[in-house]
């Protein structure tokens, strides 16, 4: 049986705190008071709570019995009053009954071992109470609602009918209209395509949770870093005059017009020759293949060099700008193609170049998604993967095993195929009380 909990629920420092407690054993807080709420569920009763003889303050209590609470347990809430004597003196009441402090998330934990919320709407709890911008909070309201469980519902069930197609076809091979991978089902197909269209979705909905990400990137001395600084408006960045200094990627937030921006700046790219750099330089490559726009800088006071033309290959699949830095110097550069002129010295041409970024940004705030947590996105990729992989196996055996892969890889979004490791991980990061 599982142990029952306490802990404070609310933020110390108000009026009234409330503190909860869930477990089979909850109803014996009546121990410590004067009224018992057991007798009238859900009402909340005024009450005294007395602790060896002394009064430890005067509160509301409410019972919910199981399995009508909030975690599926016997829980009971009291609001009590908020100075920290008053709700120590309650925890150590509490202590007293055996009960002990819940875990951080461990109400919610419980809920959704429970079956009282999925994973993904468990999850929500903490992206409803951290949201700082009215359409995370709105995305995260929808998740906690079981917008996340419905749509992955569906394509689970697309899913299970393409296995059932498969797996006809392996029993009895003379019967499906083909055994080769064409006849594939075409809720395979469909499976695909809604995945497809909720990863591009949850991409943009991730640019309103975590920000627009653009990566500066450049050969070294091209002014990434002086740019960088430029932008933010402050000094974060070192800046020096010998090739090669910023070693590591170094990420600043800003805020453009609202939207929330990360700024990447990826060390100079180029052959590495020792290992610090190397890693430098492929953590760079890394950061502008993910970034959602790159900012492609040239020195436009010189003459392009190698390292200019191979970085202008390696980006052109890229959402990309080319930068021309260093305007306010006499023009060298060969460079012909659209780009936008500015000085990271003189600040010229940086608004330019932020109104391009928005631009490129703009579709991207059309509208939210229900889908923004990374865990989620980046379990829509691996169940993408496996059907694309199904598509392509040579054995419907091995397609099989692909669309059970992908089914596993959605069920660990809602939480009905999930490591107990994940579980934990997830819940330790929410607060205590929640
Ligand atoms: P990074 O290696 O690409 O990060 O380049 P830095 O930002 O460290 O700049 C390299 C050098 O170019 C420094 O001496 C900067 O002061 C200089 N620099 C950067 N931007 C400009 C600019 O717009 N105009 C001029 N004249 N110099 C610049």
């Amino acid at each position: 049986m599982e142990d029952t909990i306490y802990a404070p629920s609310s933020a110390i420092g108000g009026a009234i705190a409330i503190v909860r407690i869930s477990g089979a054993d909850a109803e014996r807080v009546n121990t410590l008071l004067d009224r018992d709420p057991t007798k009238r569920p859900r009402e909340l009763t005024h009450t005294r709570l007395i602790y060896r003889g002394e009064l430890v303050d005067e509160c509301m209590a409410v019972y919910f019995p199981a399995p009508g609470s909030y975690t599926g347990e016997h829980m009971m809430e009291l609001n009590v009053h908020g100075g920290m004597q008053t709700v120590q003196r309650v925890l150590a009441a509490l202590a007293s009954l055996g009960f002990r402090p819940a875990e951080c998330g461990e109400f919610t934990k419980r809920a959704f071992l429970n079956g009282k919320m999925d994973l993904s709407a468990a999850e929500a709890v903490m992206d409803v109470i951290n949201a700082d911008a009215e359409q995370s909070l709105k995305s995260a309201l929808a998740q906690l609602q079981g917008s996340v469980k419905r749509e992955i519902s569906s394509v689970e069930d697309l899913l299970t009918d393409a296995l059932s197609g498969i797996d006809a076809a392996i029993d009895y091979p003379d019967e499906a209209e083909a055994d080769t991978l064409e006849a594939l089902p075409e809720s395979l197909t469909a499976a695909i395509a809604r995945i497809d269209a909720m990863i591009a979705l949850a991409r943009r909905g991730r640019v309103l949770r975590d920000g627009l990400q653009v990566a500066i990137v450049g050969r070294p001395n091209v002014g990434k870093s002086s740019l960088m600084n430029a932008m933010l408006g402050n000094d974060r960045a070192i800046v020096t005059a010998t090739a090669g200094t910023t070693r590591d990627i170094i990420d600043e937030k800003l805020s453009m017009d609202g939207v929330p921006v990360r700024l990447i700046d990826t060390a100079g790219i180029r052959e590495a020759h020792d290992e610090a750099e190397k890693i430098g330089v492929d953590r760079a490559r890394d950061a502008f293949r993910r970034a959602d726009v790159v900012c492609l800088v040239l020195d436009a006071s010189v003459s392009m060099t190698e390292q200019d033309e191979t970085l202008l290959q390696e980006t052109q699949d890229s959402t990309r700008i080319v930068v021309l830095n260093k305007s306010d110097l006499p023009q060298k550069t060969e460079y012909a193609g659209a780009a936008i002129r500015v000085s990271a010295k003189t600040g010229g041409g940086l608004r330019e170049l932020q109104d391009a970024i928005l631009a490129l940004a703009a579709p991207e705030r059309a509208d939210g998604s229900t889908i923004t947590n990374e865990r989620h996105i980046r379990a829509l990729e691996l169940a993408l993967t496996a059907l694309r992989d199904a598509t392509t196996a040579d054995e419907l055996d091995c397609a099989a095993t692909d669309v059970k892969n992908a089914l596993h890889y959605l069920g660990s979004i809602t939480g009905t195929d999930v490591d107990a490791s994940v579980i934990d991980r997830i819940f330790e990061r929410f607060c205590v009380g929640k």
